[in-house]
């Protein structure tokens, strides 16, 4: 992460505790510790908190022997718009040092209006990407492999990717597999339907403002629901 996107950031956060009469940022810098519990508001709705976990708290989506322990990832409490124009409470678990990153998008996404049907921890569906998926599920945290390379650790299994809006952002292979199927009617991505992310859009920057990639712009393999730290 450069020093303008944590500019950017504290600016953020900063203004999200200042209209909550903190008066100081939360994060002053990357290397800060991470309080154990935050929480916040905008000069919009926009709501969030930043709590620890317990491995507990993830029986499925957290096993012995994952890459990251529990004591490293956070639930974040989210607000986000949802499809029929209301605010609804999500939750997702991130790595820490993502936490207060990921909150400065979703806040972004917020004030943009992005509708995301809904966004709960895949442990709700018996950490089951499949099920998630068909849900419409928008989720971070899963310990799992990557979707079809068996035994090598997916970006979620470190709390570094997010999916957002699996339906209206599918997951489609260079077979032509689409995950879920429920988006195959949003393998076109001529379409500008709510809640579909395309190259370059409002929610594509958000996430490139804090440095995260886009599997819409993969080559072969395309997953337009995933954003990651590091592109994989
Ligand atoms: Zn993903």
């Amino acid at each position: 992460m450069s020093g303008d996107q944590w500019i950017k950031l504290v600016a953020v956060l900063g203004a999200a505790a200042t209209a909550v009469g903190i008066g100081e940022p939360r994060f002053p810098d990357a290397s800060a510790a991470a309080p154990s519990q935050v929480s916040g508001s905008s000069a919009s709705s926009f709501r969030y908190e930043i709590e620890e976990v317990s491995a507990g708290d993830l029986p499925y989506s957290y096993r012995p022997g994952c890459p990251v322990p529990p004591e490293d990832l956070r639930l974040l409490v989210l607000t986000h718009r949802t499809f029929d124009g209301q605010d609804a409470q999500g939750e997702m678990v991130v790595h820490e040092d993502w936490a207060a990153p990921v909150v400065s998008v979703f806040s972004e996404l917020y004030d943009q209006g992005f509708p995301i049907a809904r966004m709960q921890l895949v442990d709700d569906y018996q950490g089951s990407d499949d099920r998630s998926m068909e849900a419409n599920n928008t989720s971070a945290f899963n310990c799992r492999s990557v979707t079809g390379r068996p035994g090598v650790w997916s970006r979620h299994s470190y709390g570094a990717a997010i999916d957002v809006n699996p339906v209206q952002n599918p997951y489609v292979s260079s077979g032509g597999t689409v995950l879920p199927p429920a988006g195959a009617d949003h393998v076109d991505r001529t379409g500008t339907a709510p809640g579909t992310i395309h190259a370059g859009d409002p929610t594509v920057q958000a996430f490139a403002g804090i440095g995260w990639y886009w599997g819409g712009a993969w080559t072969t393999t395309k997953d337009y629901q995933h954003f990651s730290s590091d592109g994989r």
